[in-house]
C-alpha cells in the first residue's frame, strides 16, 4: 500500500480509483451539521479507509479538523503518524501485546475490554515513559468486543488507579441499527450504556469521551451522539443501508445528503467483433446471440471486481451502460460495447461511479453478489492507485 497522494491519474495505470475531494468534504460537512458543535467527529478510516485510500482520506479528514481518526490496526495508525498526521488516533481493533507496545509508543489510543490488554498497555507505557490513553469498550448487547457489567468497575479501576494509564474514552457499538427501521434494540443498548456510565459515576469514575454512534446512529438517533460520533460509511457518501435511508426520510426535519466519494476506473485493453454464436470467457458462460462488439478490460477479481458480478454487472463506456459478458477473470473482464460504437482502445471505463448521466452504485454491485456496499468498496485492492481529484 502506497501512502503517496496522487493528484493526477498516472498515464501508466490501466486501472485506478478516484477519490472526490469535493464529495468527501461535503459528507464531512453533513455529519458536522448532524452532530452539532458540541459533539466531536471521529473519521473511521480503518481497512484502507473502506478501500478509499488511508492516507488520502485521513489527510482530508484531518485538514477538515476532525477530532479523531479511527483505525483497525497498529500498522494503519503508524502509517498515519509517519505521514505526519498528529490528530488523535483510536485503534478500534485488537492489539497483541507486541502491537500494543508500538501503538502506545506512537501515541495511538487503544480500545481495551479485558485485563490482559490493560496489563500490556501498562507495560508499554512504562517502557516508553508515557501515559497510555485507553478507550474502554463496554458490552451492551452486540456480544462482540466489550467488558461485561460485572467486570466494569474492577477493569475501570485498573486503568484509573494506574499512573501510566488514562481512561480516555468509554465506547460501545450497536448491533441492530442498519438492518431494521425498528430501533427498539438500539434504544435498549443506549439505555444500557447510560446505566453503565451512571454506575461509573457512582464510583467516582469519569469515563473520558463517551462515544457510541456509528453512521446510522449518528443520522437517526441524536441521543447517541454523546461526546463523539464514529462515522465511517457515511463519510464515503454511502448509506449504511436502505433501512437507514428510509428511516431518515420518515424522520421529520432530518434530511441528509450523501455524495459517493469513490470511482473505480479502467482503460479498454482491446476491442473486438465476435460473430453470433461465439462464446465468451472461461466456462463458456455467455454465448453471443448476435454479432457482438466486446471490449476487454484489464481489471478482474484480484483488483476487487468480484467474480460474482460475472454476466450481471454493467460498466459505463462513453456514458452508456455496457453489460459484463462471461466470467470475470483474475485480472481481466469483457463487456458488450455493441451499442457504443465510439468505444476504442485506451478509453476510460467506469466500473463504479458516474459517467455522463449514468451512475453505477456500490449498492447495485452489492445486490448482485448478495453483500453490502461496505464490502464492495472495502475490497478494492490496495495496490490500485488512489487519485485525489477535485
Ligand atoms: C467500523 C466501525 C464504525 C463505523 O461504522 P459505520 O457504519 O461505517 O459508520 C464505528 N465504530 C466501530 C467500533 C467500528 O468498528
Amino acid at each position: 500500500m502506497s501512502t503517496a497522494i496522487l493528484r493526477e491519474v498516472p498515464e501508466r495505470a490501466s486501472s485506478w480509483v478516484e477519490i472526490s475531494a469535493t464529495a468527501l468534504r461535503h459528507n464531512l460537512g453533513e455529519f458536522r451539521r448532524i452532530i452539532g458543535p458540541r459533539c466531536g467527529l471521529m473519521a473511521v478510516v480503518k481497512s484502507n479507509a473502506y478501500g478509499h485510500g488511508l492516507a488520502i482520506v485521513a489527510g482530508e479528514a484531518a485538514a477538515a479538523g476532525v477530532e479523531a481518526l479511527g483505525v483497525n490496526t497498529v500498522d494503519e495508525g503508524l502509517t498515519l503518524r509517519r505521514a505526519g498526521i498528529d490528530t488523535r488516533i483510536v485503534v478500534l481493533g485488537y492489539l497483541t501485546p507486541a502491537a500494543m507496545a508500538e501503538a502506545v509508543a506512537a501515541r495511538l489510543e487503544p480500545t481495551v475490554y479485558q485485563m490482559e490488554a490493560i496489563a500490556s498497555a501498562r507495560t508499554a507505557a512504562a517502557a516508553a515513559r508515557t501515559r497510555a490513553r485507553l478507550h474502554l469498550k463496554v458490552e451492551t448487547g452486540t456480544h462482540r468486543q466489550g467488558v461485561s457489567e460485572a467486570e466494569l468497575i474492577s477493569v475501570s479501576r485498573a486503568i484509573t488507579a494506574d499512573p501510566h494509564l488514562e481512561l480516555a474514552g468509554l465506547s460501545t457499538h450497536f448491533a441492530n441499527i442498519e438492518d431494521t427501521t425498528d430501533h427498539t434494540y438500539a434504544r435498549q443498548q443506549l439505555a444500557c450504556y447510560e446505566a453503565l456510565v451512571r454506575r461509573l459515576a457512582d464510583h467516582g469514575i469519569v469515563p473520558g469521551i463517551r462515544h457510541i454512534a456509528c453512521s446510522a446512529a449518528a443520522i437517526l438517533l441524536s441521543e447517541t451522539h454523546q461526546d463523539m460520533a464514529r462515522v465511517g460509511i457515511g463519510l464515503y457518501g454511502l448509506w449504511p443501508s436502505k433501512e437507514t435511508y428510509l428511516s431518515s426520510l420518515l424522520q421529520a426535519g432530518m434530511r441528509v445528503d450523501l455524495v459517493p466519494v469513490m470511482a473505480l476506473k479502467a482503460r479498454i485493453a482491446q476491442v473486438k467483433d465476435v460473430p453470433a454464436g461465439a462464446y465468451v470467457g472461461y466456462g463458456l458462460t455467455y454465448r453471443a446471440t448476435h454479432p457482438t462488439r466486446l471490449a476487454v478490460l484489464p481489471i478482474g477479481y484480484y483488483e476487487g471486481y468480484d467474480r460474482g458480478l460475472s454476466n450481471l454487472a454493467h460498466v459505463l463506456v462513453h456514458g452508456v451502460r455496457a453489460p459484463v459478458r462471461g466470467r470475470i477473470c483474475m485480472n481481466i473482464c469483457m463487456v458488450d460495447v455493441t451499442d457504443v460504437p465510439a468505444a476504442a482502445v485506451n478509453d476510460e471505463v467506469v466500473l463504479l461511479g458516474a459517467q455522463g448521466d449514468e451512475r453505477v452504485r456500490a449498492e447495485d454491485l452489492a445486490r448482485h453478489i448478495g453483500t453490502i456496499n461496505y464490502e464492495i468498496v472495502a475490497r478494492i485492492h490496495p495496490d490500485l492507485p488512489r487519485v485525489l481529484v477535485a
